[in-house]
């Protein structure tokens, strides 16, 4: 069988924060990333596992044994959840010791979120630091930030595929900076908040700004609040697609983007 390399995502939950996680009106899983590095093989990545993780996966008959690395972009519940079942998963409860963890050192040093006797089940746990380059399979990514998100260090990331970068923005307040720090094609943008409001998190409005800013070739939203939820998100990115031009899509739970198509 000819292995299909094209790049794709699937979305294992677009809700996010603490109110959605609490009720799961939409699941709270993240992401699974099956990416193109080389045009040989492809890498499988999770990323943010928030709880639900696990499930949803073998629901849309992804296999965890085929991960090859882990990443959360912060220690909040709704990112990294299932980080351990997930870790358990890729590695066949710990028989096939396997793949990489890529997490910020607070989640990992004081008050970890990978519980110490799964640490052994993966070949290497790596502490992110802010612009630095990584490999997982034969993917290279890049860390960028850290991002405004309270206390916990928070990081974005630029992956380079083959034919294009896509880029994850995770949870953050709107700042000066942050349209340097992101290269993508396409962008993966976690937008929580209808409205601006007084919290570390992306409004419909700061990404309209970015998008603006950035003129990427094409936006997925994800990982919304409750306000989101209620205004409908197909009718946010409709509306965020007519004012700036841009192709926007809200994500759904268990959609699959091909990415390269
Ligand atoms: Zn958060």
């Amino acid at each position: 069988m000819v292995e299909n390399t094209e790049s794709q995502l699937i979305f294992l939950g677009t809700g996010g924060a603490r109110v959605m996680m609490s009720r799961q009106l939409l699941g709270t899983g993240g992401m699974w990333l099956i990416l193109n590095g080389t045009e040989i093989s492809v890498t499988e990545i999770s990323v943010d596992p928030g709880p639900g993780a696990l499930v949803h996966s073998l629901r849309h008959k992804l296999k965890p044994a085929d991960l090859d690395g882990i990443i959360i972009s912060h220690r909040h519940l709704d990112h990294c959840g299932d980080i351990n079942a997930m870790i358990e998963a890729m590695t066949q409860g710990g028989y096939r010791k396997k793949g990489t963890v890529f997490a910020p050192a607070d989640a990992l040093d004081n008050d970890p979120v990978v519980l110490y006797y799964l640490r052994k089940y993966v070949q290497n746990l790596t502490a992110l630091q802010a612009g630095q380059e990584y490999k997982v399979g034969n993917v290279t990514f890049r860390t960028f930030g850290p991002l405004k998100h309270g206390p916990s260090t928070t990081f974005g990331f630029n992956f380079f595929l083959n034919h294009f970068i896509l880029s994850y923005l995770p949870d953050t307040a709107y700042f000066e900076e942050l349209p340097s720090y992101i290269e993508g094609d396409i962008i993966i943008i976690n937008t929580v908040l209808y409205k601006p409001r007084k919290v570390l998190h992306l409004s419909v409005p700061d990404v309209k700004r970015l998008l603006i800013k950035l003129k990427p070739q094409k936006a997925i939203i994800t990982h919304f609040g409750m306000e989101i939820w209620r205004a409908g998100p197909e009718t946010i990115a409709e509306k965020l697609s007519r004012e700036t031009g841009i192709e926007v899509i809200a994500a759904r739970d268990g959609m699959r983007i091909f990415l390269n198509a």
